[in-house]
């Protein structure tokens, strides 16, 4: 297997809004919708789109929401066979009122059976063997920790939601992979627009390994651990929504580098994979395959 991600599974449920609510207050929604999510679970599904190969490790309560979660996931051609079912405990949620004119959201999570991930249920030979182990952090830092101690291929991390990241782990991680917020938190700078050099100053305070900014519609910035920093744009799309365009990102390049892809050709692919994942709806409304993803490369 090539791709192995370590993380959460969520089940999502969007709820359409007039107007989001305010403290306090009580709003009737239009309607409300269930979609596959968790951080962890929408790389696995980019990735598997992608190519397949993929294993996805975590935890889903022994409930519908955590059937849902693996049959989602094994559509998109995701292995899941190690994701274990914790009895007594419900499958994560992230409960999202959005606002039906402007798109804005509020996000409620809930994690648990992810919060039940231990260092034991990560020690696993799709984890020791696979080629790209993807990592974020909305599974307990003591499972993320074991799971980059126990890789022998390459580890990149997506320090989401932001905390801190011990040192012990930052030295496991080939490649940090934060967005502009993420990455001023860690460097413990103010958060603002910055320049691409300004960012890879930020990017050298955090670690001496490769960093890859994810800005936006303006694309990601590859900080390679030696030589010069390149600027990757996103080829042009009709976006219509970015909501897991990150983890779409994440995902394409574990398929890019465990193909065996250098960071600038992998970084570059997956620009236009996030890009493409835009143009549809929700977190995995509009993953690409990689012929999708060939005909948007310069
Ligand atoms: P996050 O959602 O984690 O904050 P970003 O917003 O930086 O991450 O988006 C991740 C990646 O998705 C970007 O690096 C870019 O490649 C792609 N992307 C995001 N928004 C757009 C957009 N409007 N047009 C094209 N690509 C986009």
């Amino acid at each position: 297997m090539s791709v192995t991600v370590v993380g959460s599974l969520n089940e999502d449920v969007l709820v359409s809004v007039d107007r989001l609510p305010g403290r306090g207050e009580t709003v009737v929604a239009r309607d409300s919708a269930l979609a596959p999510g968790g951080k962890g679970a929408n790389q696995a599904a980019a990735a598997g789109v992608l190519g397949g190969g993929v294993h996805m490790v975590g935890r889903v309560g022994d409930d519908p929401a955590g059937d849902r979660q693996l049959a989602a996931l094994a559509s998109s051609r995701v292995n899941v066979s190690r994701v274990l079912r914790t009895i007594g405990t419900p499958t994560g949620t992230a409960t999202i009122p959005v606002e039906a004119g402007s798109g804005e959201n509020l996000i409620v999570v809930v994690p648990g059976a992810n919060a039940e991930l231990a260092p034991e249920d990560v020690d696993v030979p799709s984890v020791r063997s696979a080629r790209v182990l993807l990592l974020q952090l909305e599974v307990p830092l003591p499972a993320v920790e074991a799971a980059a101690r126990a890789a022998s291929g390459t580890v990149v991390l997506t320090p989401a939601p932001p905390a801190p990241l011990p040192a012990a782990l930052l030295q496991r991680v080939d490649v940090l992979v934060p967005n502009e917020h993420e990455l001023a938190l860690l460097a413990d700078a103010e958060p603002g627009d910055r320049s691409p050099a300004e960012l890879v100053q930020l990017a050298r305070r955090v670690t001496t390994g490769a960093v890859v900014v994810t800005l936006g519609a303006r694309g990601a910035l590859v900080v390679p651990a030696e030589g010069p920093a390149l600027l990757q744009a996103p080829p042009p799309v009709a976006a219509v929504d970015t909501t897991g365009a990150g983890d779409c990102f994440c995902g394409a390049l574990g398929q890019a580098l465990a193909g065996g892809a250098v960071l600038a050709d992998a970084v570059r692919q997956a620009v236009a994979a996030a890009a493409a994942s835009t143009t549809g709806p929700g977190a995995r409304g509009a993953l690409p395959d990689e012929e999708t993803v060939r005909d948007l490369l310069p």
